[in-house]
């Protein structure tokens, strides 16, 4: 049996928290690293609940992408 893209993503945060079946944590094991899609979503979030585990919130100072793009468009 396949699991859909669509679950996988409905389930993965609860994936990440241990929170599924065992049958549905198989499938989302199995379908991750066949699908370039759900293990960028499935980065991203994870990413996230780590650096909120952490304790830390993390901002990005106010400008900073402009003052990045602005240095990359001064280099180039
Ligand atoms: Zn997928």
């Amino acid at each position: 049996m396949q699991i859909s893209c669509l679950e996988v993503i409905r389930e993965l945060s609860n994936y990440i928290d241990k929170d599924v079946t065992p049958e549905l944590r198989e499938q989302i094991v199995a379908h991750l690293p066949a699908c370039t899609h759900c293990s960028a979503v499935y980065d991203g979030l994870r990413n996230t609940i780590t650096l909120v585990g952490d304790g830390r919130s993390f901002q990005l100072p106010a400008g900073f992408s402009q003052r990045l793009r602005a240095r990359l468009t001064n280099i180039s």
